[in-house]
């Protein structure tokens, strides 16, 4: 008995490629042994898509996790924070495509933000690319 044997389950031509292999296919870096068996076998092709998924959900929390929150940002594209801060900002959004996006986006529709600035701690909901 061997604890790799339901992994070949399902899989319509065994053997099945490894944890590590569906990984690195996730990540676009699969070798092409693996490469070959996910084009015949829908099984672990399904797999890979299931990984990228969840490798996808798994980036974007950690992203966030680090990110200053919205009404920040709204500081920011107003002028409104304390030089260190700021600098803070900058770093972090030289690094950060979410952010950087959503200042662009809080920039165009800047007048919009001026306008919701009464009750801006309200959460200004910004869609993410
Ligand atoms: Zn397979
Ligand atoms: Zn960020």
């Amino acid at each position: 008995m061997s604890i790799d044997e339901s992994w070949d389950e399902g899989c319509t031509s065994p053997p099945a490629p490894g944890g590590a292999a569906l990984i690195a296919a996730a990540d676009g870096e699969a070798d092409e042994t693996t490469l070959a068996h996910l084009q015949v076998c829908p099984v672990c092709a399904a797999r890979v898509m299931h990984l990228r998924a969840l490798q996808r959900q798994l980036l974007r929390r950690l992203y966030r996790l680090h990110c200053p929150p919205t009404d920040l940002l709204v500081d920011y594209c107003q002028g409104l924070l304390e030089p260190q801060v700021r600098a803070a900002l900058d770093h972090h959004l030289a690094s950060c495509p979410h952010c950087a996006a959503e200042v662009s986006l809080l920039e165009h529709g800047l007048p919009l933000v001026q306008a919701l600035g009464q009750g801006r701690r309200g959460r200004l909901t910004v869609p993410l690319p």
